[in-house]
């Protein structure tokens, strides 16, 4: 085996992650009783999430997503709940900052970071950087909702 067959065989488990998690979404719906909500927009894709988090002193004790948008915003959001529930918000805080190092990184090295878990199959839109708007939509939102931002954030850069 060469090493461009590892990086296509690696690329295949990746969308493969993206692809199920775009087909079934963790965490989908919404939390009546959310400490803290916020909706977001991508224009330049047409992809909407609303996020909502119960925080219980300093712990994110739930988390779901709704919306509606292509496959790496959609999934990208899923990976990001299932990631970050039962997590502290500085924990949150510290995955927000390596998923945003990943994502903006345009070297193509993809580095082993636990903390990221199945985001890490995101690495590769790194290289599109109309995609990236979608990959981060769900982050902003959750961001706009820990800061209880009032109105939908709409994404007009990376940040
Ligand atoms: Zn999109």
């Amino acid at each position: 085996m060469t090493d461009s067959d590892t990086q296509s065989d690696l690329d295949e488990l990746y969308q493969d992650i993206i692809i199920e998690h775009n087909q079934n979404p963790q965490n989908y719906g919404d939390i009546p009783n959310a400490t803290h909500d916020a909706e977001g927009f991508n224009p330049f894709c047409g992809d909407n999430i609303k996020v909502y988090l119960l925080v219980n002193g300093d712990e994110i004790t739930d988390i779901k997503f709704s919306g509606s948008g292509c496959a790496i915003s959609q999934a990208s959001a899923s990976m990001m709940t299932d990631q970050l529930k039962n997590m502290s918000l500085e924990e949150a805080k510290e995955v927000f900052q390596e998923f945003h190092a990943m994502i903006t990184n345009d070297t193509g090295v993809i580095e082993e970071s636990p903390i990221l878990g199945d985001l890490q199959s995101l690495a590769g839109v790194s290289a599109y950087p109309a995609r990236i708007k979608c990959a981060v939509l769900g982050w902003h939102t959750l961001n706009s909702a820990i800061e209880k931002e009032k109105g939908t954030i709409v994404i007009d850069s990376y940040f």
